[in-house]
C-alpha cells in the first residue's frame, strides 16, 4: 500500500520560486537598511532564507538559495558593486565563507525537516497499525462472544437430558435468536457505515408511525432487555416522513447501547413527543453517563470513551455514527448529554413535514 505521508527530498517547482522570490526580498532589504546597517546583516537575511527553505521544502530549495544569496550579495552589494568581480580579499573571504555556512546550514535543516517527516510517517503507521489492530481484536471480540453462546445454547438443545423442562428450552432458543440478531446488527453496523459514507443509502422517507418502528426494534430484545425498557409514547403521535429501515437502525443502536453501558438491574426510559414541527424522542438510562467533554467525540467514527466503565465492553464505535449520519440525512439532528441526577440521555429530532431540498 502507498503511504499517504510521502517524503520528497528534492522539492517541487514550488520550493524553488519560494526561495527565489526569498532571496529577492531578502536583496530589496538590505538594499534599503545598506546605509545604516553591516555586511553581516547581508548574510543572516539570506541565511535565513536558506534556512527557511530548507525547513519549508527540502535541500534542493536550500541549495539554489545559497546559490542565489551568493550571487546577488556579490552582485549588488560587494564592491565593484553591478559585477562579478571581487576585487578585495577581504570580501571574497566573506562571501565564500557565507557560501560554506549556508551550504551547511541548509543540509543540517533539511535533515531536520526530513527526520521530522520521518518521525511522522513512522508515527501515522503506528496509529494506524494501533488502529488496526484494536479494531480487529473489536471485531473478533464482538463476533465471537454470541457465536460462542450460540454454540453452547443449540448444544444443550441437542444433547438429551440437557435440557429437561420446556421453559429452559424456551430460554435456550430465546438466548440464540438474541445473539443471532446481535450479530446480524453488528455485521450490517459494518455495512451500513461504508454504504452511508460512500453516499449509496439516501433514506427512502415514508410517513410512518413511530410506534410501529419501536415495536419492531423492541420485538428483537430478549425478555430480560424488554422489562428494563419503560416507553413514553403519546398514542396521538403524528406520521413521521422516515425510512423505516434506517430508523429501526437508530433506535436500536441507542437502545443496544443504553442495555450494553448500564447496570443489569436499571431502568432505560423512552420518551417521545411532537413538538414545534418535529418529533423528539429521547432515550435515559442509568448509568455512568458519557464523561464530560466526550459528547461530541463519541459520535465520531471509530471513537470510543476511554474509561474503566467504557473498556469493560467491546465494541468499534461506529453505532452513534450510524445513527448522527441517518439523522441528519433525515434533517434532523441528534445529541448526547447527561442528566442532572445521572445517567446519559440520547436526543434526536426528526422534522415532521419533509422538507424539500433548499427550502
Ligand atoms: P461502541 O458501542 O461500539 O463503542 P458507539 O458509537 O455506539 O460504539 O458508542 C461510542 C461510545 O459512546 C462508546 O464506546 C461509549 O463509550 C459511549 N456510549 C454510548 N452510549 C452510551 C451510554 N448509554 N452510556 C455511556 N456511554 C455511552
Amino acid at each position: 500500500m502507498k503511504n499517504r505521508l510521502s517524503f520528497r527530498k528534492w522539492p517541487s517547482l514550488y520550493g524553488y520560486i519560494s526561495a527565489t522570490v526569498g532571496v529577492a526580498a531578502a536583496t530589496v532589504i538590505f538594499a534599503l537598511l545598506n546605509r545604516y546597517v553591516s555586511e553581516s546583516v547581508a548574510g543572516m537575511l539570506y541565511l535565513f532564507v536558506v534556512v527557511i527553505s530548507a525547513t519549508g521544502t527540502g535541500l534542493g530549495a536550500a541549495i539554489w538559495a545559497a546559490l542565489l544569496s551568493f550571487i546577488c550579495w556579490n552582485f549588488f552589494f560587494v564592491h565593484p558593486v553591478g559585477t562579478f568581480y571581487i576585487t578585495e580579499t577581504r570580501s571574497l573571504i566573506a562571501l565564500v565563507t557565507f557560501l560554506g555556512i549556508a551550504m551547511m546550514t541548509g543540509q543540517l535543516a533539511a535533515g531536520a525537516r526530513r527526520r521530522a517527516l520521518e518521525a511522522a510517517e513512522a508515527s501515522a503507521k503506528l496509529e494506524a497499525e494501533r488502529l488496526k489492530a484494536s479494531l480487529l481484536s473489536s471485531i473478533s471480540h464482538d463476533l465471537r462472544t454470541p457465536l460462542a453462546s450460540i454454540k453452547a445454547s443449540a448444544t444443550s438443545i441437542g444433547v438429551e437430558d440437557a435440557v429437561t423442562d420446556e421453559i429452559q428450552r424456551k430460554a435456550l432458543a430465546q438466548s440464540i435468536v438474541h445473539n443471532v440478531d446481535r450479530l446480524d446488527n453488528f455485521v450490517s453496523n459494518l455495512l451500513d457505515i461504508s454504504r452511508l459514507e460512500a453516499g449509496a443509502w439516501l433514506p427512502n422517507k415514508e410517513p410512518y408511525p413511530f410506534i410501529e418502528i419501536l415495536g419492531t426494534v423492541l420485538q428483537r430484545l430478549s425478555d430480560e432487555d424488554a422489562v428494563r425498557l419503560e416507553l413514553f409514547v403519546p398514542a396521538d403521535l403524528p406520521l413521521v416522513p422516515l425510512d423505516e429501515v434506517q430508523m429501526q437502525q437508530v433506535l436500536w443502536n441507542l437502545i443496544e447501547n443504553a442495555l450494553k453501558y448500564t447496570p443489569s438491574e436499571t431502568l432505560l426510559h423512552l420518551n417521545a413527543r411532537a413538538d414545534d414541527g418535529f418529533l423528539e424522542v429521547s432515550l435515559r438510562d442509568h448509568g455512568p453517563g458519557v464523561p464530560a467533554g466526550e459528547e461530541k467525540n463519541i459520535f465520531h467514527k471509530f471513537y470510543r470513551v476511554s474509561s474503566p466503565a467504557a473498556n469493560n465492553h467491546s465494541g468499534v464505535g461506529i453505532g452513534l455514527t450510524i445513527c448522527k449520519q441517518i439523522v441528519e440525512a433525515h434533517g434532523g439532528r441528534v445529541w448526547a448529554a447527561n442528566a442532572p441526577d445521572g445517567g446519559a440521555v440520547f436526543t434526536f429530532t426528526l422534522p415532521l413535514i419533509e422538507r424539500k431540498r433548499g427550502t
